[in-house]
């Protein structure tokens, strides 16, 4: 496997780009070797075992866990299977009031923290899910954010994510996803929310609408006002990754990562929850083929991926937002967000992501992948 952080000699770029949505977040784009800050992470293999006797999520082991939530299918042998967690960083406990001192100011950290083993097979990666199976995974999702959301109005995000593999923090290896639900809107969501709902107010569309027309259909060639020389080819169309009938995998113009992509409905759709269990089916397709093509350019795909969907949750003026305020102006979607670098001092001090692989060319060798 050639090093997927290799440049592409061609063109360098050296560009601070600036995240359409949320634009107080900027990465550098930074392609020349010689101007690259930061080290490829040597990844650490990733379990690959069918069965595991030790390990408490594999079948056979159920008396491991802690208390099953919900098993899918209910009757028969599990194929998923949902467990509380057994180190929750939040917790049930309803008697920690937050408190105000000085400019020490905390909430409540009350909430859920809840484990998804996602298939019955211990190191099983996405892309070698059936799409049945992956749909169910999605509609696993589905069914327990409504269940929490409706268990109490505190709740304000209820976050699903996986994280995959040693790089990606999973401390678990059987494949799993985990849920947490918060009593506050978390930050990165929340921007997107305030600065897509700022958006629709002055241009009445959603941005994330706009940004799905663009990567299908926009083309444009910039030229130098002075000499008349090309100065660059805009083709969005070339941050389309895979496309489904319902869903699209884009390449962010401004990826944080080398090989972020973003999965998004179509047509527009705020809540994750209104995703209709027949659309399920194409969004596990396109799912599981952006993933075998991340697998297949990365060579082994160890990544996070969170779904970014509008927040719930009452009038709570203080923490919670008015759901169906945002109906019209937020767009769910799936961030997958492969580790094959590790941040260094000048990403986490200047916050400034680094990207060293430019996001047309990542986008170009993602869709090349013969499938
Ligand atoms: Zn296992
Ligand atoms: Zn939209
Ligand atoms: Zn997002």
């Amino acid at each position: 496997m050639s090093d997927p952080n290799a440049p592409d000699n061609t063109s360098e770029v050296r560009e601070i780009r600036i995240n359409p949505i949320v634009p107080s977040e900027s990465v550098l784009v930074a392609t020349a070797r010689s101007m690259r800050p930061k080290k490829a992470e040597e990844l650490a293999p990733r379990d690959t075992r069918k069965h595991v006797e030790t390990c408490p999520f594999c079948r056979g082991n159920e008396h491991k866990t802690p208390p099953v939530i919900l098993s899918w299918p209910p009757e028969g042998d599990w194929q998923i299977r949902m467990v509380e967690n057994l180190y929750p960083v939040l917790g049930d406990d309803r008697e920690q009031a937050g408190f105000n001192f000085g400019l020490q100011q905390t909430i409540d950290g009350y909430g859920r923290h809840e484990v998804i083993i996602d298939h019955h097979e211990h190191g099983i990666a996405v892309q070698d899910m059936a799409e049945s199976h992956l749909a169910a995974l999605f509609g696993v999702y589905q069914a327990r954010m409504q269940q929490l959301f409706a268990s109490d109005e505190r709740l304000k995000y209820v976050l699903v994510f996986k994280n995959f593999g040693p790089a990606a923090g999973a401390s678990i290896p059987h494949t799993h996803s985990q849920v947490i639900a918060m009593p506050v809107v978390p930050e990165n969501v929340d921007a997107e929310v305030k600065n897509s709902a700022a958006y629709y107010a002055k241009h009445h569309h959603c941005i994330f609408c706009a940004l799905i027309d663009e990567a299908l259909t926009f083309e444009a060639t910039i030229y130098d006002r002075n000499s008349g020389a090309v100065r660059r080819k805009i083709n969005v169309g070339q941050y389309v990754v895979e496309r489904g009938e319902k869903f699209i995998a884009i390449k962010p113009f401004a990826s944080r990562y080398e090989w972020e992509v973003h999965i998004l409905p179509l047509a527009h759709q705020a809540d994750f929850l209104d995703v209709r269990g027949e659309d399920l089916a194409d969004l596990a397709r396109v799912v599981k083929r952006t993933m075998a093509r991340l697998d297949a350019v990365i060579g082994g795909a160890q990544y996070n991926f969170f779904l970014h969907s509008v927040p719930h949750g009452g009038t709570d003026s203080k923490h919670g937002v008015p759901h169906g305020a945002y109906a019209a102006s937020y767009h769910w979607h799936l961030e997958i967000c492969p580790r094959t670098s590790i941040p260094t001092g000048f990403e986490l001090g200047s916050g400034l992501f680094v990207n060293t692989i430019n996001p047309e060319q990542a986008a170009e060798r993602l869709r090349a992948v013969d499938l």
